[in-house]
């Protein structure tokens, strides 16, 4: 009869959602929160562009399922959401367009807001909060200036990648193969004045407490590879002719006898200059032009055939007075080292192959190996009489003191990391709060001034120059400092910097006197769980961390992370392929929310794979998910309407026996696994399927036990499921308990229930069925093997020659036999 009935989310989840928002269920206030009974999970915030797509799903889901988790295992847990509101795509929208980026950025907004609020997300919206709004943005300035006035913010001339078509400054992770990561236009290179936070101050320390955080293995290795610290030596080299310096970075000064030649990177500003008048100068300009339009991946390619143009110089190697001449080649990074290298093709492959391509001469200077080049140790030979013989290891040191007393070189340790160029020439974005005085110089706003309006203008093309230049009212101001005429910063900031704090914010949203009290950081902070894409790995996390950092070395703050638990999330793909607006192949969460509901399309997500992995969409698997979800619903409601047999929700009052003891043991099966699955490797997929392996029991013996024991199982699926499917989970566990599922605590698994004293073994002979026989639980292998040879088994492998015994604990003894 009943069973007629439709699960029906278009009545299921807007109920639920309204009593979560009409009671504000899911925020959390500072003066409760803190001690070890405080939980901080936070997704990465969204990019308000268009509406949510399928990542931003996945994200949320892993996230909420999360935060409920740990909300009914007894923590109080802090769960905001926010919108990472500037940037360029609003702001070339505005280009086309005309809209003003800031209603095209309310427009998104609104849809992200209402698509959140459509699934059910259990955010403290009290707290939503998105960067574009002068009372956020008033204390990214206000942190600015903290940076600037602790000498970590500073303005300096620099080469930078310039893309002609943005008209703006890219940072290097922005220029993809040579071409602006947003238009595919080829980045130039230029030099402009920009501004720069100094995180290299921090790359020790970004890159020793990786030890301390819990994070994936491989973005571990992708930020200490960015980080690139290694320890070595710069060697000064001179130019005779020029009568100018030129230092070198090198890990192996052992080698400074076997340099044969000397390469500079095409970005190198000096690399023209040393040209200029040789016959070589048309070449090395040409080379250079081509140079800098291919990605620096491609540059690094160590298989990649090796080229090069002579500059018609030569360098003074100093160790031995030798000169050797000086060449560019794109092999050569400017941002590694000082942009210039000694090569040493006796004992260094990429160096070897290109003095080889090039006729140059190959000095061996170190013992060891057959052929040349020779990367590994030994004792110097060819150097001077002073090192020779001695181990290279030893001799290094010894060279570098030598060099150190002549004042040509010295210990050093190099990084590949930079300092963070912030500079933007572009509209949409924080307005930087200096002012530039003629008498002055650069001065900052006073904090009482902040926060520095981002000004109203017609125009946002770029022109080389930041738009905000045209805003001429807002740009002349006086000066804080003398009082007289002087000009406000018109670069805007990277919106990587307004997210590098967003997650401090979150934790006192609603402090208008004060970015933050610390106080109330201190019951938060650090972030427990930060949840995200993996293609933020390097930079937003870096850029974090150094933010964390250097406002607790102000006292502002007292963690040294952020985030102690990182979990970065697969792709979805279609048809095996990246979703793309090009490739046509989107599929956006809101159609399926509007036919399936909100929590088909969150348990489907979450269920398709192990969540850390890409995961491929199926049409059919959606069904699948709601179809379960449908059952669940229904079983639930079966149940409910049977008043005759109402029954205690939490199980049978008499020990249970047979049908009832094996669905009893099911339900606790699956508590234990959901548990385990969230605790751990966040498996939400397995998670998923035992709730569903539960369900499928429960209708199994569903006319076979008694109602509570029914009950109670229908009650635990529900229970195990409301992480992932929040609305159905808390239809169904009302409905047959009269409770509030989120109100109730994390169920608990009996060990004794979890316990099977005897299972059932199957006996195989050559993985063909031939006996059962049962087994004690805790039976050893050969305890097993022994109890599998039973007389019937006899029958099959008696008088044949037995190959191998097969054991699987818990399962099955297979003979092979010949
Ligand atoms: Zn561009
Ligand atoms: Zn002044």
């Amino acid at each position: 009869m009943s069973s007629e009935r439709r699960y029906d989310p278009k009545a299921v989840e807007p109920k639920w959602q309204a009593v979560w928002e009409r009671e504000r269920t899911w925020e959390v206030s500072n003066d409760e929160g803190g001690g070890a009974q405080s939980y901080y999970v936070a997704e990465m915030l969204p990019y308000p562009s268009g509406e949510p797509h399928m990542g931003h799903l996945k994200n949320y889901a892993v996230g909420d399922a999360v935060a409920h988790f740990q909300r009914r295992i007894g923590r109080r847990v802090l769960h905001p959401i926010g919108y990472d509101a500037f940037g360029l795509p609003a702001e070339n929208h505005a280009i086309k367009s005309g809209e003003h980026p800031r209603d095209s950025t309310a427009q998104s907004i609104a849809a992200f807001h209402r698509e959140f609020r459509s699934w059910g997300v259990s955010f403290d919206w009290s707290r939503e909060l998105a960067t574009h709004e002068p009372t956020y943005y008033r204390w990214t300035q206000w942190i600015f200036l903290k940076l600037y006035e602790r000498g970590l913010a500073y303005r300096a001339e620099a080469a930078v990648n310039w893309c002609p078509k943005d008209a703006t400054v890219l940072a290097n992770e922005q220029v993809i193969d040579g071409r602006c990561e947003r238009c595919g236009t080829p980045v130039e290179a230029r030099q402009l004045e920009q501004w720069f936070f100094r995180i290299t101050d921090y790359a020790d320390r970004l890159l020793d407490d990786l030890e301390t955080v819990e994070w994936p293995q491989h973005v571990v290795a992708m930020q200490r590879n960015w980080i690139g610290r290694s320890e070595g030596a710069e060697v000064t080299f001179t130019s005779p002719e020029l009568g100018v310096d030129y230092p070198v970075f090198t890990t192996r000064p052992d080698t400074l006898f076997g340099a044969t030649f000397f390469v500079m990177a095409p970005e190198h500003p000096d690399v023209m200059r040393l040209a200029e008048g040789t016959e070589h100068e048309e070449e090395v300009r040409a080379y250079v032009n081509h140079a800098l339009t291919e990605s620096h991946e491609d540059r690094g390619d160590a298989e990649r055939e090796k080229t090069g143009v002579p500059l018609g110089r030569t360098v003074v190697n100093p160790v031995n007075g030798e000169r050797i001449t000086m060449w560019v080649a794109d092999y050569v990074l400017m941002e590694y080292g000082t942009g210039a290298i000694m090569a040493v093709p006796g004992h260094d492959q990429r160096d070897f192959e290109f003095a080889t391509k090039f006729g140059l001469p190959i000095r061996r200077v170190i013992e060891g190996g057959e052929e040349l080049p020779y990367t590994g140790d030994g004792p110097l030979v060819n150097s001077d009489p002073r090192f020779d013989g001695i181990p290279n290891r030893e001799a290094l040191e010894r060279i570098v003191d030598w060099l150190d007393d002549q004042g040509r070189g010295h210990r050093s340790i190099n990084y590949r990391l930079r300092d963070w160029l912030l500079s933007r020439q572009r509209y949409w974005g924080c307005p930087i709060p200096i002012v530039h005085c003629d008498r002055c110089g650069l001065v900052p706003v006073p904090e009482e001034q902040l926060p520095v309006m981002l000004p109203e203008i017609r125009d946002y093309t770029p022109k080389g120059r930041s738009p905000l230049a045209a805003a001429e009212e807002w740009l002349n101001v006086a000066c804080p400092s003398c009082g007289g005429a002087a000009r406000r910063e018109t670069d805007t900031m990277d919106t990587f910097v307004d997210s590098s704090w967003y997650f401090l914010r979150y934790c006192d949203a609603r402090n208008h006197d004060a970015a933050w009290d610390p106080a109330v950081l201190a019951r938060w902070m650090p972030v427990h769980q930060y949840i995200g894409g993996v293609e933020h790995a390097i930079l937003h996390l870096m850029y974090a961390r150094f933010f964390v950092k250097a406002l607790t070395d102000m006292g502002l703050l007292d963690v040294q992370e952020p985030f102690l638990r990182l979990f970065t999330q697969g792709m979805i793909t279609r048809d095996g392929a990246k979703m793309s607006k090009s490739k046509g192949n989107v599929i956006s969460p809101v159609g399926y929310v509007e036919r399936y509901g909100a929590d088909t399309a969150r348990c489907y997500i979450l269920f398709i794979g192990p969540p850390d992995q890409d995961a491929d969409w199926s049409d059919e698997g959606v069904e699948g998910v709601h179809r379960f979800l449908a059952r669940l619903w229904r079983l639930g409601t079966d149940i409910s309407e049977q008043r005759d047999a109402p029954g205690p929700a939490l199980g049978p009052l008499d020990p249970p026996e047979g049908d009832d003891l094996e669905l009893m043991r099911k339900a606790h099966w699956a508590i234990d696994k959901v548990t385990n699955d969230m605790a751990g490797r966040f498996a939400f997929n397995t998670a998923i399927a035992a709730v569903m392996e539960l369900v499928n029991e429960c209708y199994r013996r569903r006319d076979a036990v008694a109602p509570a024991t029914l009950r109670f199982a229908t009650a635990t699926a529900a229970s195990l499921i409301f992480p992932f499917a929040p609305h159905c989970g808390a239809e169904v566990y009302e409905a047959l308990t009269g409770e509030r599922v989120w109100e109730q605590p994390w169920p608990d698994a009996d060990p004794a229930l979890l316990e099977r004293d005897t299972v059932e073994l199957v006996v195989q002979v050559n993985g063909k069925l031939r006996d059962r026989v049962q087994a004690p639980a805790s039976a050893s292998r050969e305890e097993l093997e022994t109890l599998a040879r039973t007389p019937r088994l006899a029958a099959h492998v008696d008088g044949r020659e037995l190959v191998k015994v097969v054991v699987v604990p818990g399962r099955l003894v297979n003979f092979v036999v010949r």
